[in-house]
């Protein structure tokens, strides 16, 4: 691995990861799960980013879409239900120097940690959040989740769910110091790759929603948009997310959008028909809660207690 050279200095050889430097237990999700595309791909951006195992984790909560961090090779959090991204933010907080990537739910992020979203995307911590949104409790088998369509009979409202769905897009956009908004579909598999490798190079907090096919529970939700590309819009921009002219042909319907443009991205959104795919809102210039927190970290020991002693000062009498 290693050799001495003549001025005794180390001459160490650099290391190639593989795929399977990043492959872990076998996947146990259905045939035919969207999960499947979604882990490829990010073994795949570990793989070309050329990440180091042992400096990439990855952090989820509960559900289907959770127990991808048993299918990669690198360090792994799977955390309690809703709370990926409190855990998520702990690791940033402490170990900045972590790629930490979150695969997260529709239940998951937008119910149970819908708190922890909230403020974790106001952190804006630099982090690759992966919801995968099959717009139902897949995992507990089928419940309605924050993002089932009116509608839609499921375990908890066999007579159809009774309210409109939340839109995660508007919402997301809506936070403060939101940095990074983007949705792609599981099987456009090159749509999926170039955004979450977006989201991946952007510094700070990434939320991609993605349309994630469960064929055991919500078939239907999905079939109409795979089997209709004219129901999907594509946002297309030099700063947004990178397709070629042959994928371009894919989608009939395409709306050159500024990332940076706030008011657009939201129109976009809200209206939501057809179903936009692409990079919503980008802005590089937020700054990161890390970067922030951890001044001083680097202090020595005494640096560190003339610190506390100035800060206990304040409360002399
Ligand atoms: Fe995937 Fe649905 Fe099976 Fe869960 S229940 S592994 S989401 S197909
Ligand atoms: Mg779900």
């Amino acid at each position: 691995m290693f050799g001495l050279k003549a001025d005794w200095s180390l001459d160490i050889k650099q290391r190639y990861f593989t795929l399977g430097n990043y492959a872990g237990g076998e996947a146990r999700w259905c045939p035919g799960c969207g999960d499947h595309g979604v882990l490829t791909v990010v073994q795949r951006i570990c793989r070309d980013e050329q990440l180091p195992p042992e400096k990439t984790v990855a952090v989820s909560g509960i559900g289907c879409s959770s127990r991808l961090p048993h299918y990669m090779g690198t360090y792994g959090f799977h955390g309690l239900h809703g709370r990926a991204l409190p855990v998520a933010c702990g690791i940033k907080a402490r170990r900045p120097e972590l790629d930490v990537w979150v695969a997260t739910g529709d239940g998951d992020c937008y119910s149970i940690g819908t708190g922890h979203w909230i403020h974790a995307v106001r952190y804006n911590m630099n982090m690759t959040v992966l919801v995968f949104d099959n717009s139902v409790y897949g995992l507990t088998k089928k419940q309605t989740s924050p993002t089932t369509p009116i509608g839609f009979q499921s375990n908890t409202h066999p007579l159809g769910a009774p309210l409109a769905p939340l839109n995660p897009l508007t919402a997301t956009l809506g936070i403060t110091n939101v940095s990074f908004v983007a949705q792609t579909i599981d099987w456009n598999p090159v749509h999926l790759y170039e955004t979450i490798k977006a989201a991946h190079n952007h510094k700070g907090f990434s939320l991609v929603n993605i349309l994630q096919r469960c064929p055991v529970y919500s078939e239907n939700v999905l079939k109409d948009l795979q089997q209709n590309p004219s129901k999907l819009l594509l946002l297309t921009h030099d700063k947004g997310i990178p397709l070629e002219t042959n994928l371009l042909r894919l989608f009939p319907n395409q709306q050159e959008h500024d990332p940076l443009n706030m008011s657009e991205a939201y129109d976009i959104a809200v209206q939501n028909s057809p179903v936009p795919v692409g990079l919503l809102y980008h802005n590089p210039d937020v700054p990161c809660y890390e970067d922030i927190s951890s001044q001083g970290k680097n202090m020595g020991v005494d640096e560190k207690l003339a610190a506390l002693n100035a800060a206990y000062d304040q409360f002399a009498i």
